[in-house]
């Protein structure tokens, strides 16, 4: 029987090398005032080196110029590339847009339409397109994509797209949008929405606005990162713009979703270690009343609780990612949900505290701390509120458990048949007594 903790020699090279590459090489630009463009022209040359390294857009089959490693490799080397808002790019797997390429070439597999991977995905992977998600509305709730209301509807060769959409992450600078449409309305609750590609310069995509958010208070419209909110009015495309198959679009969104919840979750982990190092780093520092803040004891419940909390989610990870290898995905359903939540919680406990540890300082823009935590608090919302994977795997677990008008431990009622059980043995020894 394997069970077995390690990482492949080989592949722990690879690791150790990638994260040495994001130390020395993309640190430093975290720290400069300069917008996207400038970022991508600085990290363009890592690219090679990441080629060189064989770790290039690691989540893509190798027919896509990706490795094919199995999601456990995948988790780890997520891992250290989360470890910097930054690092995705250089590894080619930067969201929406990895997300979005793994849609397509998902679709296309199944459809063989070889002209969609030649016009979107190779371009998107290329990075000469950029790419959003358009699912979420505000005026419905995003937990129950059953309610969505933007229908796309068929008129002669053509979709004609109508809806309100927002948080579509860089919907703002994309090419193209991935929108879930209602194309099927009589059809079940999980049959009846597809995706459609729209090109964002169509006539009657409007751009309403980025909004701001807690991780991007002051956002202007047309920002990398920026969530933006859509009206499609009588959006017209090809009716060869649908993505993969008619009254599949939730289909879609679950192969796209559960390995992408292992690579967030990992990169949360790279967040949460770095916050802890910080922590750490500042409890052997920092000197008050007497000793250092390490030797408090209160400080010490902060490094034991994150230390079992990274380690607990970790682990959990790594499991559902090992779970997805050797079975598939769909076997791994209650862990992908377990650490979506656990993941999220661990990332922002872990943040909150190496915050406290730092005082005035953690609180202030001059450590990396204070924006970390804005955007860990949104983990707990976007790819599904925690509550929601809490309810499924609740679900899930109770279905396992039977309705009983007696506890099956009530100790009278086990006693009562114990007795008659072991009447005999009880008999003789009220004998020999
Ligand atoms: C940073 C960020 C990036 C995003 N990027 C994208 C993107 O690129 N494309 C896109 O389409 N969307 C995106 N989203 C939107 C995201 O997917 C939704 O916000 C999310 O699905 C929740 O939907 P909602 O906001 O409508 O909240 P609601 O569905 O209204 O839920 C609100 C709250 O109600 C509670 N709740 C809901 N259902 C239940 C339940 N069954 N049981 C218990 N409690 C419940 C939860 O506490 C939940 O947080 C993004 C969001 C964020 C924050």
């Amino acid at each position: 029987m394997a069970w077995t903790f390690q990482t492949d020699p080989d592949f722990q090279r690879q690791l150790d090398q990638a994260r040495e590459l994001i130390e020395q090489e993309i640190y430093p630009l975290e720290t400069l005032d300069i917008d996207y463009d400038t970022y991508l022209e600085a990290i363009r040359p890592l690219q090679a080196r990441v080629k060189e390294m064989g770790l290039w857009a690691a989540h893509l089959p190798p027919e896509l110029g990706g490795m094919g490693y199995g999601q456990v490799r995948l988790g780890l080397l997520n891992e250290v590339v989360g470890r910097s808002f930054l690092a995705p790019v250089a590894f080619g797997n930067n969201a929406p847009d990895s997300g979005n390429a793994e849609l397509i070439a998902v679709a296309t597999e199944q459809t063989g339409r070889t002209d969609q991977r030649e016009r979107w995905l190779y371009p998107l992977l290329d990075g000469k397109l950029r790419s959003g998600f358009s699912m979420t509305e505000p005026g419905n709730a995003g937990s129950d994509p059953t309610l969505l209301e933007t229908t796309a509807v068929k008129d002669g060769g053509e979709w004609v797209i109508n809806g309100h959409k927002w948080f579509t992450t860089n919907g703002s600078i994309s090419d193209f949008l991935i929108v879930m449409c209602v194309t099927n309305p009589h059809a079940g609750p999980y049959n009846k929405c597809s995706m459609i590609i729209v090109p964002t310069d169509t006539p009657g995509v409007h751009i309403v606005r980025d909004v701001p958010t807690m991780e991007h208070p002051h956002v202007s419209t047309g920002s990398f990162w920026g969530h933006t909110e859509i009206i499609y009015e009588d959006v017209r495309v090809p009716l060869d713009n649908l993505l993969g198959i008619e009254g599949d679009g939730f289909k879609l969104a679950q192969a796209r979703l559960g390995p992408g919840r292992i690579h967030h979750a990992m990169r949360w982990l790279g967040q949460a270690q770095r916050a802890f190092d910080m922590l750490c780093e500042r409890a052997v520092s920092r000197y008050s009343h007497g000793s250092y803040l390490s030797e408090k004891q209160m400080v010490q419940d902060f490094v034991a609780q994150s230390m079992a909390e990274i380690t607990s989610s970790r682990l959990l990870t790594l499991y559902a990612a090992w779970k997805m290898d050797m079975e598939d995905p769909s076997s791994a359903r209650v862990e992908i949900a377990m650490i979506k939540y656990h993941g999220a919680a661990t990332l922002y406990n872990v943040i909150d505290r190496a915050i406290q540890v730092h005082g005035g300082l953690g609180f202030s823009s001059d450590m990396p701390l204070e924006a970390m935590y804005r955007a860990a608090r949104a983990a707990r919302i976007y790819d599904g509120a925690d509550e929601v994977h809490k309810a499924s795997v609740a679900r899930r677990v109770l279905r396992g458990y039977q309705r009983v008008d007696v506890p099956t431990e009530h100790i009278p009622t086990r006693r009562e048949a114990a007795q008659i059980k072991f009447a005999d043995l009880l008999a003789k020894a009220t004998s020999d007594d």
